[in-house]
């Protein structure tokens, strides 16, 4: 039973409103563990993307790279894009989750982290760390 996250929890939502909302169970408990150990707030931005969404924001549906969509094997949401803009968290959410079993990738923007399961159970024989710059 995860303390600070649950499964419905509104941060997972997408955000156009249609109320899709399933992320992971792992990244989940994954993501209550990292809170423990920070120690402050952590903020979802991005959960949970149905594809009017993602052809909304431009994204690519549905591929690969797309994993806030649910993916096919399961149903479930396998990214998230927490809220991050100092170098200090950064560095934890990189070493936290570099450690986690099934996480294949990280991208950080100068706004959020985002971290990403993928959408098999393959062991973490890939993993990268992306740098993009975002505007506001
Ligand atoms: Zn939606």
């Amino acid at each position: 039973m995860s303390k600070w996250f649950g499964p419905n929890n509104e941060q997972f939502a997408c955000k156009c409103g249609c109320g899709l909302c399933n992320p992971d169970p792992q990244l989940v408990l994954d993501l209550d563990e990292f809170r423990d150990e920070w120690g402050l707030p952590v903020i979802i931005t991005s959960g949970s993307r149905c594809a009017k969404h993602c052809l909304d924001i431009g994204d690519e549906i549905p591929s690969f790279r797309n994993v806030h969509q649910p993916a096919p094997s399961d149903g479930y949401t396998k990214a998230v894009d927490i809220a991050c803009e100092s170098a200090r968290m950064r560095m934890k959410l990189i070493e936290f989750f570099k450690c986690k079993k099934g996480y294949r990738r990280i991208e950080v923007t100068n706004l959020h982290v985002h971290v990403d399961r993928g959408v098999d159970n393959v062991a973490q024989d890939v993993f990268i760390v992306n740098w993009i710059v975002e505007h506001k």
